[in-house]
């Protein structure tokens, strides 16, 4: 590969929305914006660990075809990383990013890619979004 040294730099490009579910109980089978039933699949989560570092994950997520909406388990996402670092984060210490192609996380999890190549290939999400979810029967108890 060359590159050119006088090419600008080029912009990050952008896929998906995100939504990172904080709800131990709530998997999200349905969307919870327009309410059709989601899929599962698995993307290659792009995520950041302060100061700098950054952390692959290829997770399966729920994703809703209607809004281009990847919802991913903050729980599960906390134990991967603390599993590879052995050491747990709260939740101001990472940041899902974005995500990359397939091809670029088998290089990535290789350790064949280095930081500056990772945020290169990287979609950065356009939108994330958060939910609150009132559960069922909150205020059906005793009158
Ligand atoms: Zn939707």
């Amino acid at each position: 590969m060359t590159k050119k040294k006088n090419s600008s730099k080029k912009k990050q490009q952008k896929r998906h929305k995100f939504f990172l579910n904080p709800y131990t109980d709530c998997a999200f089978t349905k969307c919870p914006n327009c309410d059709i039933p989601t899929k599962v699949r698995k993307y290659p989560l792009v995520i950041h660990i302060e100061p700098r570092q950054l952390f692959l994950l290829n997770k399966k997520c729920k994703y809703c075809i209607n809004c281009d909406l990847i919802i991913a388990k903050k729980q599960e996402i906390e134990a991967y990383i603390a599993m590879a670092l052995g050491t747990k984060l709260s939740q101001n210490e990472y940041l899902v990013m974005g995500t990359v192609d397939r091809k670029d996380w088998r290089e990535g999890n290789k350790g064949a890619l280095e930081q500056h190549e990772i945020i290169e290939r990287m979609y950065v999400f356009k939108d994330i979004w958060d939910f609150e979810v009132i559960p069922a029967g909150w205020y059906s108890a005793e009158e």
